[in-house]
């Protein structure tokens, strides 16, 4: 039991390569950690997003913080079901994407999924808080995150989106 604890304080230090300011913890897609009497590992996270590309570099990020650690294999299993949902992000992994500049996910409650694909939440400035932005891109510089501008402080910034 000593051993999986230790796990969970070693992936705290594996971040998101989309988010250098988020751990895999803050995003909250391990979903469990099991060593055996032999000590090998096994490891489930669940993606943020089906397809999402940085889950291999995630699964090779946690790899490499397991490895020279005196464990036998390392397995790591997508877990996809329940999927993953901007719930499970931490609250502390909310207020490390606002301090990077990166809105937080709103509760996009629009009814059905397809729906909410389709349409634009009103999504806060994370530098001043002003609700008066307006969406400049669906797509930001990945599949995740969607593109903003603020009308009060002119800032544009990044809302992360995936859900
Ligand atoms: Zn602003």
């Amino acid at each position: 039991m000593q051993d999986t604890y230790q796990i969970w304080e070693w992936l705290a230090d594996v971040k998101d390569p989309e988010v250098p300011a988020l751990s895999v913890i803050d995003l909250g897609i391990v979903r469990e950690v099991k060593v055996d009497d032999a000590k090998n590992v096994s490891i489930a996270i669940t993606p943020t997003y089906s397809g999402c590309p940085a889950m291999d570099a995630i699964a090779l990020g946690i790899r490499m913080a397991l490895t020279g650690r005196g464990f036998g294999k390392i397995a790591i299993d997508y877990q996809l079901s329940p999927p993953w949902t901007t719930d499970w992000l931490t609250e502390e992994g909310k207020r490390k994407l606002k301090a990077y500049g990166i809105a937080p996910p709103v509760n996009e409650d629009m009814g059905s999924d397809t729906d909410a694909l389709f349409q634009t939440p009103l999504v806060p400035c994370p530098r001043c808080q002003s609700e008066e932005t307006t969406l400049i891109s669906r797509y930001g510089p990945t599949a995740c995150k969607a593109l903003y501008q603020c009308q009060t402080c002119k800032e544009p910034f990044e809302y992360f989106k995936c859900h």
